[in-house]
């Protein structure tokens, strides 16, 4: 008889900052995170990916690679 008020839960892709997208269930679609387990320096225990991104490309255009 009674009908759920709650809005509709479903296994969507969310987005993070760091590009990373994996499964997560969330009642909006496609749903942007800005830390994930990818690079959540609690996971990975080093600092946010962003930073670690910028550092990786000076160090390929210093060394050409
Ligand atoms: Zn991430």
């Amino acid at each position: 008889m009674q009908e759920s008020i709650q809005p509709k839960f479903h296994i969507t892709t969310a987005t993070c900052a760091c590009g990373n997208t994996f499964e997560a269930g969330s009642v909006k679609e496609n749903l942007r995170v800005e830390i994930c387990s990818n690079c959540h320096p609690f996971y990975t225990g080093k600092q946010k990916f962003l930073d670690a991104g910028g550092r990786v490309d000076k160090f390929k255009k210093k060394y050409g690679i």
